[in-house]
């Protein structure tokens, strides 16, 4: 059976440590390949190669960085397919799904390919008699992404292109659950014209991801994954004395007033409750109805679920695929399975649903639970797949308080057709993202993604300013050039005159 292999120093390097894990096809159960799981020894290897590559790297011109992303750019571009191929044969969601998560992460190559604008530093002249003042940025060094399986090509895009236009190398740790996609993302950047070491990938388990995370030579942890692995990551990585941006899960709201345009906020919440089978970190999990708006939304929600085609990715019918794993599949079901027990009404119940010859594929149909109670586990936790809660509010207050009350703060969206209420809203809601008769929220790559809470540890969001700030240390520099005559020794505090 063909493995998948780590790639360093611009290299594919057979996994040694004796370790290595199933990848499958979501959509037949079957076991596809085996994915290489590193030994810290080989995690060294990769941050020894990225540490090599700084020498260089790190002091190389913009106008080279530049050349290297603007290829990689139109390489990408011309993989669109292949990349998607890839995530759909090892995640499950659909061929176009997966088009759109490339194009989410080209828009990314696109921002880093405007690096120059970016790192333009600033310049005071003569804040002093012949004193000038500079700030620049320079990058960190070797840093390391960590990324999970629902986005395992966009992620891992959201970070290397921007942490390496900004002269740093990287060693990338993909989810182990669907490694090929991010694995030929990082290849192309090679084809591009990337300096060896520069991107390196390793894969594996909390093994790799521990040693990256105490290794002396990693000066900044990017992670994108659920909320407790994402807190672990921030307090080891902090104790080791490294910058850290840890992005975590999310349970994301929908609040429709009673003005909203009801039959937009149904096709919304279907669309962001079941588009990727709900494992998206911004998928719509509750919906909150305002008033009297309850019961015709859920029917709306209902007649319109009912009819989604689910089946294999790769199969042009399907609009919804499988879950990643059986493991995960059957922890889905048992929401549903408990939900009436505490309270909600189930009506639609996706749990047996499976496909004609495709019987060991993970397999779940659409679920709706209507009157959840905030105290039930469905409401709770992050079910992570294509379950939708509907939760009932009297007014906005209490709508928006409940909102408010999750430990969770991601993404968020308001449905109405009133822009005050709106307005207040997007003042009023604890999120790092909010949508106004938008139900995916993703900011565009010039603007910062990350949430707030439970959803993200550290100050730093992801990509756009906030990327730049993240890969990068600021510098001061005060110059003068002094006269002839401008001796002396002063001790005094230096003062500007
Ligand atoms: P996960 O936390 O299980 O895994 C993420 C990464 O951490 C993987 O690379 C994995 O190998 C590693 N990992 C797992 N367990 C570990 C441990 N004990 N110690 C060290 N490393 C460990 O997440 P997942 O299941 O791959 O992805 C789904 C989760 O990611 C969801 O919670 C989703 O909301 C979240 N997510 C968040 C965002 C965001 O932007 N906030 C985006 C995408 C996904």
């Amino acid at each position: 059976m063909k493995t998948i292999d780590h790639w360093i120093d611009g290299r594919t390097v057979q996994g040694a440590s004796g370790n290595d894990g199933p990848v499958t096809d979501p959509a037949t159960g079957a076991e596809t390949t085996r994915v290489a799981l590193a030994s810290a020894g080989e995690v060294d290897a990769a941050v020894a190669a990225a540490k090599a590559a700084f020498a260089t790297w790190g002091t190389s011109s913009l106008a080279a960085r530049t050349k290297v992303l603007f290829a990689y750019r139109a390489l990408l571009d011309g993989h669109r397919d292949e990349i998607a191929e890839l995530i759909t044969a090892e995640h499950g969601k659909v061929h176009s799904d997966a088009l759109g998560e490339v194009a989410r992460g080209l828009e990314i190559v696109e921002l880093a390919c405007g690096i120059t604008t970016q790192l333009k530093g600033e310049l005071s002249t003569e804040v002093s008699s012949r004193v000038d003042v500079s700030s620049i940025r320079q990058p960190l060094g070797v840093v390391a992404g960590i990324t999970p399986f629902n986005f395992p090509a966009m992620v891992p895009m959201w970070m290397f292109p921007l942490a390496i236009a900004c002269g740093n190398t990287f060693v990338l740790k993909p989810s182990e659950k669907d490694p090929s996609a991010a694995l030929r993302v990082a290849q192309l950047m090679s084809e591009a014209g990337l300096p060896n070491g520069v991107l390196n990938v390793v894969h594996g388990d909390k093994v790799a991801v521990d040693r990256l995370l105490e290794h002396p030579d990693v000066a900044a942890v990017s992670f994108v994954g659920s909320t407790p692995i994402a807190r672990y990551i921030h307090a080891t990585a902090s104790a080791n004395g490294k910058r850290v941006q840890a992005l975590g899960g999310a349970k994301n709201h929908m609040l429709v007033l009673p003005d909203a345009d009801l039959d937009a906020a149904a096709d919304a919440a279907v669309s962001a409750a079941y588009g990727s089978a709900g494992e998206r970190c911004m998928a719509i999990s509750a919906v909150v109805a305002v008033g009297d708006t309850g019961d015709a939304l859920v029917q709306k929600i209902s007649d319109r679920a009912a009819k989604i085609k689910i089946g294999p990715g790769n199969d042009p019918s399907s609009e919804m695929g499988p879950l990643i794993t059986k493991a995960h599949r059957d922890k889905v079901a048992s929401y549903v399975e408990g939900a009436a027990a505490q309270g909600a009404e189930v009506v639609l119940d996706g749990t047996g649903y499976t496909v004609e010859g495709h019987e060991n594929g993970h397999w779940i149909g659409l679920s709706l639970l209507d009157k959840v109670s905030t105290d039930s586990d469905a409401y709770r936790d992050e079910i992570f797949g294509p379950v939708l809660c509907v939760l009932r509010a009297e007014t906005y207050e209490e709508g928006l308080a409940l909102i408010n009350a999750s430990p969770f703060g991601n993404g968020t969206a308001i449905y109405t057709r009133d822009g005050g209420a709106a307005r207040r809203f997007q003042l009023e809601v604890q999120a790092g993202m909010v949508g106004v008769n938008v139900p995916i929220p993703v900011p565009v790559g010039y603007h910062s993604f990350g949430g707030w809470k439970d959803s993200l540890f550290g100050d730093h969001h992801i990509y756009g300013n906030d990327g730049v700030h993240f890969y990068t240390r600021g510098k001061v520099v005060t110059t003068r050039w002094p006269d002839p005559s401008d001796g002396g020794v002063d001790l005094g505090f230096p003062r500007n005159h």
